[in-house]
């Protein structure tokens, strides 16, 4: 059986920003970390609530991913009803990568940006699918990794627990053994260094403490953005007769070698000689309600290309996204009219990419032809302003009802 034979949360402001809007929890088998966002004090009380709800303890019942998915869901509604009802909170949200150790497996709930890292004999894989219009535009094979790395856009977003009522929670489960360390952590890491730099910090660092305080200083030294948040946890083997707390070094608990080296402390994030790939992981499940999206990213590298032309066209579009990088882009909404000329509400932003990508999609086409609309509810309601989705509904509502001058 598994534990968490070291483990270290730890948070920075970074070097940008006034507000640390990240929370982090570390209280095993559990493990959070939450990237706040909203402003104006807003965003670390998204991130504060979801903390809280997970130190609160899981419900009895349930898989581990189940319990960490109503664990979710509790905070989306907690952060969607504060923000409801404080006008300074609304539209506050944040992301969620929350982890439970169980015996022989780590299982993950998981919303947004944030993510979760495997660091198995010296290679780095990611557990977690961010949620954001960058993976959107890479999964769709219209940017790659490494364009997407720089890009101004990259902490828009596509999911957050409390911007709406409801939310998704992506879950998975992976086998994990001895040796092994998790890392999760905000954008505030990832968006400042790359995975190879990750990688090669948490071959280099032989203690927890040491390797996340290396993986803060280098995102401050890549300039420091944004708040930056690391979790890194040690797994061990404990025997049945293990009945001693004391951190136990990975080699004497019966793992295979090649287990990684340990430093004085005990604590193992060394390199063996070559690193190896990582043993493929199984995804076992996913969470309630999930549509079914693809599974974590593994590969590594490039699989797409595109032209200099397209990639400039869709980096101009983002950049009339303006900076407000936390807005969920499938979580706004405007309306216009469909091919029928149908008043229409569309979810996303009301931009067509050059290289075939639209930025929406059809919510909910009303019976009302625009054409009958008085010239100034026509300007009014079909100006493609971005509105909530209880704003469109609400017009379009009117609308159908008779309510708007016709
Ligand atoms: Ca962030």
């Amino acid at each position: 059986m598994l534990r968490a034979a070291d483990w270290i949360p730890l948070t920075h402001t970074g070097l940008q920003r006034r507000e640390n809007e990240d929370a982090v929890l570390a209280q095993p088998p559990v493990f959070v970390v939450a990237d706040g966002m909203g402003g104006a004090q807003a965003g670390e009380v998204a991130s504060r609530i979801a903390v809280d709800a997970f130190a609160e303890g899981l419900p009895e019942r349930g898989s581990p991913e189940e319990r960490l998915a109503a664990v979710a869901l509790t905070a989306n509604r907690r952060i969607y009803e504060l923000s409801r009802t404080e006008s300074e909170r609304a539209g506050m949200g944040t992301t969620l990568t929350a982890a439970y150790l169980g015996e022989n497996d780590l299982a993950i709930a998981h919303v947004g940006d944030s993510r979760a890292y495997l660091f198995r004999d010296g290679s780095l894989t990611r557990l977690t699918q961010d949620h954001s219009l960058m993976a959107e535009l890479i999964r769709r094979g219209k940017l790659t990794e490494e364009e997407a790395a720089d890009h101004p856009q990259r902490s828009i977003i596509t999911r957050a627990l409390g911007p709406e009522p409801q939310v998704t929670v992506d879950t998975w489960t992976y086998p994990v053994r001895a040796g092994d360390v998790i890392l999760m952590c905000s954008d505030g890491l990832t968006s400042m260094i790359s995975e190879a730099q990750v990688t090669e910090i948490l071959r280099t660092y032989t203690g927890v403490e040491a390797a996340a305080q290396a993986l803060i200083d280098e995102a401050n030294r890549a300039g420091g953005r944004d708040n930056i948040t690391v979790i890194l946890v040690r797994l061990e083997e404990v025997g049945s007769a293990a009945g001693s707390d004391q951190p136990t070094v990975v080699a004497a608990a019966g793992v295979p070698a090649p287990g990684p080296a340990t430093d004085a402390t005990g604590v193992a994030v060394a390199t063996p000689p070559r690193p190896a790939r990582p043993a493929p992981l199984a995804r076992s499940h996913r969470g309630p309600g999930d549509s079914g999206a693809a599974p974590p990213p593994r590969r590594r590298g490039r699989r797409y290309s595109r032209s200099a032309a397209a990639l400039l066209a869709t980096l101009i579009v983002l950049f009339l996204f303006g900076s407000g990088g936390w807005l969920a882009t499938r979580q706004l909404f405007f309306i216009g009219t469909n091919s029928q000329g149908l008043v229409t509400i569309y979810r996303g932003l009301p931009y067509n990419l050059v290289a075939g990508v639209r930025l929406y999609e059809i919510f909910y086409e009303s019976g009302v032809p625009a054409s009958t609309l008085a010239p100034p509810e026509r300007g009014r309601l079909l100006n493609h302003d971005l509105r909530s989705q209880a704003n469109a509904q609400n017009l379009v509502n009117d609308l159908e009802l008779g309510k708007v001058q016709q």
